[in-house]
């Protein structure tokens, strides 16, 4: 059976632990001990070196003790703020935090649902193939655990990521592409009440050209946004520069690229226009999700879950995750709703009761 005073005993402790993005190094130290204890052998990759963090990612490997494919999980070590002096309250069937920062749970509920199954595992001597855990870093600041993960560390296709919201049984297969966007407009200033003529303003090739960008909505797989727009100093200098941050993120890599170029179309027929000139500069940071029908390690995961009378449910997903950067690097990700609700929120809750059924499951997926 899943030990529910053991899971919650594992889950409060790591929710104490103050671990935000870049700073996971306690947590990591913290689930290093408990698995060297264990005898399992803990690597430690260059992740955090290379972003700028004091820990990084832990690979730990759990040896054979029957037949099958390996198989790896993943939970990400890091929280969103607020998320420092958490401290976790039961409050009837759920757990939330105090109230002053976030609970935790993302990724926190991951972590604990891992080990609690392997646990439950090695309690009951049940025969499973090779096992790999990631805990990854700086996943809410921007995937930089996945993305600078040694992958010669994990040496296995199937990666299940314990990291959505969703009822237990929730199968993400799809989740969109992102790229920033940085767009610059240059215009010429110009004594906007002596010579205006001389000037062009770089406020205006902006407007024309925003103005004739599909945003927001685009179509059912496909999302655009401004973030932010900059520039001009006084009224009485024609503006020269003006530079704007947005995204584009699509379910469908050529959709994503279509949404670019026609932006980028915007800013250059604004130019044509009023003149001036525009730089527009983007960066894909991880490329769209899509868990195909044939994917063993969704067959593996839906037998799971129908061996323990849990109905899965396929959805797709407006956010990026580890998910996407891992699958981009040639692994066979799925991600698992565990149960986790309001989170990037100080409301962040989670049943007890998902913690526990999260944990069998993932159990079940780890068996020969
Ligand atoms: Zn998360």
């Amino acid at each position: 059976m899943i030990n529910q005073e053991r899971i919650l005993e594992l889950f409060f402790d790591l929710v104490r632990i103050d671990s935000p993005s870049l700073k996971e190094r306690d947590v990591a130290a913290y689930l290093r001990d408990k698995m060297e204890k264990r005898g399992y052998v803990v690597r430690e990759d260059k992740a955090g070196e290379l972003s700028g963090g004091n820990t990084g990612n832990l690979i730990v490997h759990v040896p054979a003790t029957g037949e099958g494919d390996p198989i790896a999980f993943s939970a990400h070590m890091d929280c969103v703020q607020p998320c420092i002096g958490v401290e976790p309250i039961i409050d009837g069937d759920v757990i939330r935090s105090a109230g002053e920062t976030v609970l935790g749970g993302d990724d926190k509920a991951g972590i604990s649902v891992a080990i609690e199954a392997l646990s439950h595992l090695e309690d009951e001597s049940i025969p499973h193939p090779d096992i790999y855990f990631v805990f990854s870093i700086c996943e809410e600041s921007g995937m930089h655990g996945a993305k600078n993960m040694d992958h010669d560390l994990l040496p296995v296709k199937d990666i299940v990521i314990l990291d959505s919201s969703g009822d237990v049984g929730t199968i993400v297969v799809a989740a969109p592409a992102k790229s920033g966007i940085n767009i610059t407009f240059t215009g010429k200033s110009a004594h906007a009440g002596i010579a205006p003529e001389e000037g062009i303003s770089a406020i205006q090739i902006a407007a024309e050209a925003v103005s004739k960008m599909n945003l927001l909505r685009i179509d059912e797989n496909t999302t655009a946004n401004l973030g932010s727009i900059q520039g001009g100093t006084a009224t009485n200098i024609v503006t020269e520069s003006v530079s704007l941050t947005a995204e584009a993120r699509s379910l469908h890599d050529e959709s994503l690229q279509k949404q670019l170029d026609h932006m980028e179309a915007c800013c250059a027929d604004a130019v044509k226009k009023i003149g001036g000139e525009y730089k527009f500069e983007y960066e894909i940071s991880y490329p769209a999700l899509k868990v195909t029908d044939d994917s063993k390690a969704l067959a593996r995961v839906e037998a799971a879950c129908k061996n323990i009378s849990i109905t899965p449910k396929r959805v797709p997903t407006g956010g990026g995750s580890d998910a996407n950067v891992l699958y981009g690097k040639g692994y066979n990700a799925v991600t698992l709703g565990i149960g986790m609700s309001k989170v990037h929120t100080t409301e962040e809750f989670i049943k007890i009761e998902s913690l526990t059924s999260c944990s069998e499951l993932v159990a079940e997926i780890m068996k020969s």
